[in-house]
């Protein structure tokens, strides 16, 4: 049983505190695997099929769901996403460790099936900085973005419950230098 295996560690936060830019530098910090989700969310100009996430219509979505296929789903914003189970699965055999940007809802359904993940939940320094974050980054048309703000508090609320670290994002290096300490420890455990 000396196996190594690797680790899970799932990042969580409200839409516009920073998640995918703190992600991209912890995994390339750790030579991680980063997952790359599939969604039934329209493409915006500024996203890449394959990079940021698989773009699926809600049948492709759902026969990924009957074929076993996703670790993990939920319906966020209206839009269905899931973490791909064969990528995850090879990475964590060889060892690596695996990073989960996904909501409460799935950091939940992952916590379930390996109780060893790590949970870290990123907050804003102030509600009135996540407004300005979701609106300074242009992604979004003004609904969508007021409808991602207004969920802020319910999910912060739901972190609370099963997130054992929650990580402020008001310097992005100090937050990312937070998260490094975090995962090495339980790497190092
Ligand atoms: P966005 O549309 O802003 O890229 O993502 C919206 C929300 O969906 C974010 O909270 C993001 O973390 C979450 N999300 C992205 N991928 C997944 C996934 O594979 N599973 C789950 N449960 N949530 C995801």
């Amino acid at each position: 049983m000396s196996e190594h295996k690797g680790i899970i560690a799932v990042i969580s936060g409200p839409s516009g505190v920073g998640k995918s830019t703190i992600c991209r530098k912890i995994a390339g910090k750790l030579n991680a695997y980063l997952s790359v989700s599939v969604t039934t969310r329209p493409k915006s100009d500024l996203e890449e099929d394959g990079k940021d996430y698989w773009f699926l219509t809600r049948d492709e979505f759902q026969k990924q769901i009957e074929d076993g296929n996703l670790l993990e789903y939920a319906d966020v914003f209206d839009n269905l996403y899931g973490t791909p189970k064969d990528k995850t699965d090879e990475a964590l055999k060889a060892g690596k460790t695996v990073i989960l940007e996904i909501d409460v809802q799935g950091g939940k359904q992952v916590k379930r099936i390996y109780p060893d993940t790590t949970m870290i939940f990123i907050l804003p320094p102030t509600h009135e900085e996540l407004s300005q974050r979701l609106d300074g980054r242009g992604r979004d048309k003004a609904e969508a973005a007021g409808k991602r703000l207004g969920c802020a508090g319910t999910e912060i609320a739901a972190a609370w419950q099963d997130y054992e670290n929650m990580v402020i994002n008001d310097k992005l290096e100090q937050a990312v230098d937070e998260i490094l300490e975090i995962i090495k420890n339980k790497i190092g455990e």
